[in-house]
């Protein structure tokens, strides 16, 4: 769950006011104390709290919510809102060049993701149709270089380098020439980084900036770094005046501070945020989908994103076929999962649910093993047994259940269940049949 923490402790204290039909302002101090104990404790910038919670409690003392039916609906609702303004009301997109190439400038310090998050958006934006080119501009730390290559073979996407004998804002200015001349057209810096902000690095992200006048200057922050991150951005912005933060590692314990105070204390948007390793795993920031995880709200919208993204609108079209005429198989079986996997990990498409709160989420205990145990069972099948499934007698079933690793209970577990849902559509669709025929279908 995305701060798990704080949103466990928000929910409760809001949870409180919900079932009530009248809130006195007792109600409602006693609430946003709770609020404002979650929010430090989740590591936000205390000037922010202050604020916010003055906010809110304005709004929530005033006729509009104590004279609702629903005062405590009211209530979470103006957190939510506050929330959301709090990390930039609205999605914040790239600003792209009147004349391509567009140049984007990745910064920020050592470990916080920068490169990874070069390949992704360098991805991201390959699947809108752009051409981008990564540029290697890191000469100091051993193996940056190459890093960046590696980077770009996954995501195949060309990656710019001269060594690192010649100084970073010389390779930036040949990589714009060198992108001009092969048809990107977005450039993507890679500089390098530092353990700490140095004069150094800031004079030659300077340096940088001026001779390649970036469209985008993006500063890529660890969001488990809590309040570090929020005075990282403050000083690149200060020196640097950066155009938006990438927060990394939202799928680690962060607790939240970061994404909850660097649009208030620095005025620069998050951009983006990133959520786990892979390549794909980098979303467009929206803080109001943000404000409603949190308070346990769901997230439909980025659900059906990801699901548009991940599934393929003709084999759906051919399972729902195949489904109608029971002609599913184990072969269709495995398609399904290994889509479903495209997806993400399943614990965090249900946060995405509305109505499943941090503490159902814990209880719901997802078992990510039995997934990966299921597909290796079919792997395991020859193609006559996952097309013809009665094939499979008990040497075969013993067979199945060696070659994945797995049990003969767990086989027969599975055949029972995929037997069962055949019939179930079978009934299903014999209904259907019977509909129309009565004429209670179109
Ligand atoms: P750089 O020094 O800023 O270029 O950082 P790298 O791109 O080398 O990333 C440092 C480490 O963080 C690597 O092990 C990455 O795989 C990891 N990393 C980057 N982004 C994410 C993220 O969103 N989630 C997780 N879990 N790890 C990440």
């Amino acid at each position: 769950m995305v701060f798990e923490g704080l949103a466990e402790k928000l929910q409760n204290a809001l949870g409180k006011l919900k079932g009530k039909g009248k809130l006195s302002e007792k109600d409602v101090e006693n609430a946003m104390r709770e609020v404002r104990l979650a929010l430090l404790e989740a590591d936000v910038n205390f000037k922010v709290v202050k604020q916010f919670i003055n906010t809110v409690k304005e709004r929530a003392i005033g006729h509009e919510v104590m004279e609702s039916l629903t005062p405590g609906q009211q209530v979470i609702k103006i957190v939510n809102e506050e929330l959301t303004i709090l990390m930039g009301e609205k999605e914040s997109k790239l600003e792209f060049a009147n004349t391509p190439p567009t140049v984007i400038m990745m910064c920020g310090l050592q470990g916080a993701g920068k490169t990874t998050t070069s390949g992704k958006l360098g991805a991201l934006l390959k699947k809108k149709g752009k051409r981008p080119l990564l540029v290697a501009c890191d000469i100091y730390r051993p193996a940056a270089i190459k890093q960046l290559q590696v980077v770009g073979e996954k995501v195949e996407i060309p990656v710019f380098s001269i060594g690192d004998k010649q100084s970073p804002v010389n390779i930036a200015k040949a990589s714009i020439e060198h992108g001009k001349k092969n048809g990107n057209d977005v450039i993507i810096i890679d500089t390098a980084g530092r353990l700490h902000i140095d004069e150094d690095l800031m004079e030659e992200l300077e340096n940088i900036k001026n001779e390649v006048k970036p469209n985008e200057i993006l500063l890529v922050v660890d969001a488990m770094t809590g309040q570090d991150a929020v005075t990282v951005s403050e000083s690149f912005n200060e020196k640097l005046g950066i155009t938006g933060v990438v927060l990394t590692k939202l799928d680690g314990d962060a607790r939240g501070g970061a994404a909850l105070s660097i649009r208030a204390v620095t005025n620069k948007p998050i951009k983006f945020a990133a959520t786990g390793e892979k390549f794909d795993q980098l979303e467009t920031f929206h803080p109001d989908r943000m404000a409603s995880r949190i308070l346990g709200m769901g997230d439909v919208l980025s659900l059906i994103e990801k699901a548009q993204a991940s599934f393929d609108e003709k084999k759906a079209l051919e399972l729902e076929k195949k489904l109608r005429n029971q002609q599913f198989t184990f072969e269709d079986f495995l398609d399904q999962l290994q889509q479903m996997k495209n997806m993400g990990p399943m614990s965090q498409l249900l946060e995405m649910i509305p109505g499943i709160n941090s503490k159902q989420l814990k209880n719901l205990n997802v078992d990510e093993k039995e997934l990966v145990h299921i597909e290796a069972i079919i792997q395991s099948m020859t193609k006559e047994e996952r097309i013809n499934p009665s094939v499979i007698d008990g040497s075969r079933r013993k067979r199945i259940a060696k070659g994945s690793g797995t049990s003969i209970q767990e086989v027969n577990k599975l055949l029972k269940q995929f037997n069962e849902t055949k019939k179930m559509l079978k009934k299903f669709s014999g209904m259907e049949k019977t509909i129309k025929k009565k004429g209670r279908f179109n």
